[in-house]
């Protein structure tokens, strides 16, 4: 996971986090919030009811008031009177019966009952107040009565009016659909006994217990607040409300006093049924938050996975490489550096290398498979190398046909980077095999590399220094490349200028017939005169067959010699063969015979008196129709040479197939002659007969040599024993003799 990702997902943790502490702080203000208003509204509600309990109940005392103060106002004593004003008026309804008791405790009523309550007297005589029972059993039917009493001081006795209503009725005035009938409202007296239950079953038995007990007193404690309890409240006619456990659950209780009797409205509401209404509340709430939550949560995700998306594709387009799939130089660079510093951190415990490799004339690769085989076998490549170096090493292309990787190995480097040569100069792609030539540059990582540019500059150093070279596949830099290289840069930078300012002489090295020592012709071998100092070609032909600058030089040479046979012919009507070297940098183009053609021609000079001299490692590159080539010298009339032969490994039957004339045999076997060593010489001269070529031996440096060389038919000798090199002026003399 990149750095980026890993900010991005802790700021939607982040923001998820801070979504949910949100929605907590809400919902928890939410919730007071809604308790609180269903407190309220309870309290209100319980008030109301108290409100019309107690205008209830003092309609019923005014009725009573009204009744006596009209039988005190006419001194009405026979009770038929009496019972008649109660049964004319409409007041009947308020209760079930209207009874007078007389001093003694006889009763009668209006329906025509008459009872002795002689035993509460006391009750009802005490003074002139309008008073009204607590709950009691009717002597008549056994209901739930309250009873309201005024005693009345006639002239002659005293009575007491009494209306008796059913104490039952005052339910109607509770809210008995409280909270859907879940809740519990009861009257009570200050004692905390319970006067009247709204509800037919007047709660469990363990609520009712509950009640009770709180309010007559053993747990009182449990229910003080900071300045009363709820006993007290209640003593005291205080409304109120609290939170109160029961053993029968939570309740809430409100109570409120009626302002009659000394009694109070308690009602009970079930917190489950509190819960159950703020609970439908809240879902609404928390489902609206988690559908907020989700969507902002979605569009976040969103964004992030659409960022990474483009930021993978801009990854892509800046780093990698769309042949390949593997990265590009910039990768390479950018991430080679990361290595560099995870290295410098941890002090090189590892060994790390880069390597630089190409493919030589992938040119002709493209030529001859086309573009898009081309590219395949790029992709190839990038896999082979992935394979043998590991997916966690850094491969990348970063030019053409350059690969460029970094990796770690802790065996012999030797091991890898011939399996990685072997194997890629075999390419297989699909069971076919291309053989492909690789040049391969490597460079140990140090401690104190710093910047992965420099480091890949070694192993590119080391890679130029084999580059092109067929039998050296790669090199391993070390400190003195960077010298060489130094050197090579200089000559570069001086070359074209040596040709304008005519620095290149060519000198002639004469070929000496071997049996009348007679001039055969001469090579022409290119000099540098560079600020007076003769330099050796072996310091710049591989340098020029690298940069390619050899292609002007040799026509260069070519034209030189051309122009002394013209000389020479005028001057003494002879025409030595010349040879010069070709080098097979001009075999990829086409058209180089074409150019010498027409120098020849502009100086007049016979074609056949011109040697073009090919290597034998040249005639075995791969990719070139050497044949083709050598056809085409021939039809134009040249001369052909196979110089160094014996140093490659070209077989006698490719030789057959070569319309070549002579057989340039190199110095290394010459050198063996008299030293008692193996030597192919005899075989090689043998051959070269049957084959019909003509035999030069080539480094010939003393008598020895040529006496054996004569005795075994070689036909021409160049070399120090008949003259060195020699510039054109000294071997004008030979040509003159
Ligand atoms: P080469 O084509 O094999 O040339 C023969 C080399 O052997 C020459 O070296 C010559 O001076 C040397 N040599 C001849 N006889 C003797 C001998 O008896 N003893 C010793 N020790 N050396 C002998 P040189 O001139 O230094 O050239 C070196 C190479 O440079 C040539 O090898 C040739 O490959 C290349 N070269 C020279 N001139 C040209 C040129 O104009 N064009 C191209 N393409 N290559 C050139
Ligand atoms: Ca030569
Ligand atoms: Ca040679």
């Amino acid at each position: 996971m990149s750095k980026e990702n890993k900010k991005q997902i802790v700021i939607i943790i982040l923001i998820f986090v801070f979504l949910i502490a949100v929605g907590i702080a809400y919902m928890t203000y939410m919730l007071n919030r809604i308790e609180a208003n269903t407190n309220n509204s309870i309290e209100t509600i319980v008030k109301n009811d108290a409100d019309n309990l107690k205008n209830e109940i003092t309609e019923q005392k005014a009725i009573l008031q009204s009744i006596t103060n009209e039988i005190l106002a006419d001194n009405i004593v026979d009770s038929k009177k009496i019972f008649d004003m109660y049964e004319r008026s409409d007041i009947t309804s308020h209760f079930i019966r209207m009874a007078i008791m007389y001093e003694d405790g006889r009763t009668i009523t209006n329906d025509g009952y008459e009872k002795d309550y002689s035993d509460e007297v006391e009750k009802f005589f005490s003074d002139n107040d309008i008073h009204i029972s607590e709950n009691m059993k009717s002597r008549i039917d056994g209901e739930e009565i309250t009873i309201y009493s005024q005693m009345i001081d006639l002239e002659n006795e005293k009575i007491a009016i009494l209306l008796i209503v059913k104490t039952d009725s005052y339910k109607d005035t509770f809210s008995n659909k409280i909270f859907e009938g879940k809740g519990f409202s009861y009257i009570v007296d200050k004692d905390g006994a319970i006067i009247v239950s709204a509800n037919t079953d007047k709660g469990t038995g363990n609520l009712v217990n509950n009640i009770e007990q709180m309010l007559v007193g053993s747990s009182k404690e449990r229910f003080k607040t900071n300045k009363s309890t709820v006993q007290e409240n209640i003593r005291n006619e205080e409304a109120g409300a609290r939170r109160l456990q029961t053993t029968d659950g939570q309740y809430y209780m409100v109570y409120e006093p009626i302002g009659v009797n000394d009694w109070s409205l308690a009602t009970f509401i079930p917190s489950k049924a509190i819960a159950g209404e703020i609970n439908r509340a809240l879902l609404t709430t928390f489902i609206l938050a988690i559908i907020v939550i989700l969507i902002i949560l979605s569009i976040c995700i969103y964004v992030v996975i659409s960022n990474n998306k483009k930021q993978k594709q801009l990854f892509e387009y800046a780093y990698i490489d769309p042949v390949t799939k593997k990265g590009n130089i910039y990768y390479f660079r950018k991430k080679g550096q990361e290595v560099l510093e995870k290295r410098k951190a941890q002090e090189g415990n590892v060994t790390q290398y880069i390597a630089v490799l190409d493919i030589n004339k992938f040119k002709m690769i493209n030529k001859a498979y086309g573009y898009q085989m081309g590219d395949t076998i790029l992709y190839g490549i990038g896999e082979e190398l992935e394979k043998i170096l590991g997916k966690e090493s850094l491969i990348s292309r970063y030019s053409n046909d350059y690969f460029a990787v970094l990796f770690e190995y802790e065996d012999n480097i030797r091991k890898i980077v011939n399996k990685l040569v072997r194997n890629i100069e075999n390419l297989k792609i699909d069971s076919n095999v291309y053989n492909l030539s690789v040049n391969m540059g490597i460079y140990k990582l140090t401690d104190s590399d710093n910047n992965i540019a420099e480091a890949m500059d070694k192993a590119i150093i080391a890679h130029s220094v084999s580059k092109g070279d067929v039998f050296d596949k790669y090199h391993i830099y070390d400190g003195k490349m960077e010298k060489e290289l130094e050197k090579e840069s200089r000559i570069e930078h001086e070359m074209n200028k040596a040709l304008e300012n005519k620095e290149f002489k060519v000198y002639y090295q004469p070929k000496i017939y071997v049996k009348d020592e007679t001039l055969y012709g001469a090579e022409a071998l290119v000099r540098w005169e560079h600020n007076g100092k003769m330099v050796s070609p072996s310091e710049f032909i591989p340098l020029f067959e690298k940069n390619k600058f050899i292609l002007k030089l040799d026509v260069y040479v070519f034209e030189q010699v051309c122009s002394d046979m013209k000389m020479w012919k005028e001057k003494y009507g002879k025409e030595p063969v010349i040879s010069v070297n070709v080098s097979r940098e001009h075999f990829l183009d086409e058209h180089f015979l074409e150019k010498y053609m027409m120098i020849a021609a502009k100086y007049g000079v016979d074609t056949s008196k011109i040697d073009l001299e090919i290597t034998e490692s040249a005639t075995i590159e791969a990719g070139i129709d050497i044949i083709e080539i050598m056809n085409k010298m021939k039809a134009l009339g040249f001369l052909i040479s196979i110089d160094d032969f014996g140093t490659g490994y070209s077989s006698l039957s490719t030789l057959q197939d070569m319309p070549a004339d002579i057989l340039k045999i190199d110095k290394s076997f010459v050198d063996r002659i008299g030293k008692n060593e193996k030597n192919m010489i005899d075989y090689i001269l043998t051959m070269a007969k049957e084959l019909k070529l003509i035999t030069i031996a080539e480094g010939v440096e003393n008598k020895k040599q040529r006496d054996y060389l004569l005795e075994k038919g070689c036909d021409i000798i160049q070399g120090y024993y008949y003259a060195k090199p020699m510039p054109e002026e000294k071997f004008e003399g030979y040509i003159e003799k």
